[in-house]
């Protein structure tokens, strides 16, 4: 299988499946610190391969895919977890889709999983039972007992998504919230983001000011102020703002205010 690594879960998928396979390095972005997303041509791809393994919303390098890779006839399968639902996704140019709920759909304890039927069956023999997708498909999802209350919280989050006129209304909502943050930032002369324009994350926005100190100042009079979680992933420092779905337009409103003041004060 081929594996592009552009932050900490594609890293870990990438070495998890050497375990089972053999495991080529499609496309790295740790040369510039995962600043980018690598471009089409740039990926090393194996017409041979098994399937294409990419992560789509890198929450701590603040990165995201802007386009679906063309992998010919190789599946592609892809950890949606930080970005799914946040715009609309052609399902048919996927493989596998899969996605912890715990960030834009429901509480921990649930994975969605989108399989195209005929790659399923086809598991190494040393796969677990409850690990292989057949077993799901063939038992509607309900081999075990599932966790159904966050089956229930993901119906209701999705009725709410509803409201907001689906996964193509989220988009617009969730694209302005993003760009009103990295506007901000990039009229600032205090703070800046470092990732490459076409490689943003529209649902974590990481941004910095040059200093440790003063970073270290923001988030501590952020904090104050009733913002929580800003404080960048321990790996990269700085700050980051997680503006999954559920964060309301006004929340990030405010956080632009919040910013333009601090830096006015310092
Ligand atoms: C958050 C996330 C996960 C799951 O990590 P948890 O620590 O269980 O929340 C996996 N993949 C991606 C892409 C993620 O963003």
């Amino acid at each position: 299988a081929d594996y592009a690594v552009t932050g900490n879960f594609s890293n870990i998928a990438y070495k998890e499946a050497q375990k089972y396979g053999q495991i080529s390095l499609a496309a790295s972005s740790a040369d510039r610190n995962h600043t980018y997303i690598p471009a089409q041509d740039q990926l090393k791809l194996d017409p041979g391969a098994s399937y294409f393994y990419y992560c789509a919303n890198n929450t701590i390098y603040g990165t995201e895919w802007q386009y679906v890779p063309d992998t010919g006839d190789v599946p592609i399968v892809c950890d949606m977890s930080s970005d799914i639902l946040s715009r609309p996704v052609d399902v048919s140019k996927y493989g596998i889709i899969f996605a912890g709920a715990q960030k834009n759909m429901a509480p921990a304890g649930l994975t969605v999983a989108i399989v195209r039927e005929d790659l399923a069956g086809h598991e190494l023999p040393c796969t677990p039972l409850m690990m292989n997708y057949k077993t799901m498909i063939d038992k509607d999802s309900m081999y075990n007992t599932p966790p159904c209350w966050c089956i229930y919280m993901l119906g209701l989050v999705l009725e709410w998504l509803e409201g907001q006129g689906g996964v193509p209304g989220m988009e617009a909502i969730k694209h302005g919230k993003a760009s009103m943050l990295y506007d901000v930032i990039d009229n600032s002369r205090l703070f800046t983001c470092a990732v490459e324009k076409d490689s943003r994350s529209d649902m974590n926005v990481v941004f910095r000011t040059g200093s440790d100190e003063l970073d270290a100042k923001f988030v501590k009079e952020s904090t104050a102020a009733g913002f929580t979680n800003l404080k960048g992933h321990r790996s990269v420092g700085g700050m980051r703002a997680s503006i999954y779905n559920a964060m309301p337009v006004e929340g990030v409103e405010k956080l632009c205010d919040f910013i333009k003041a601090f830096e006015r004060a310092n």
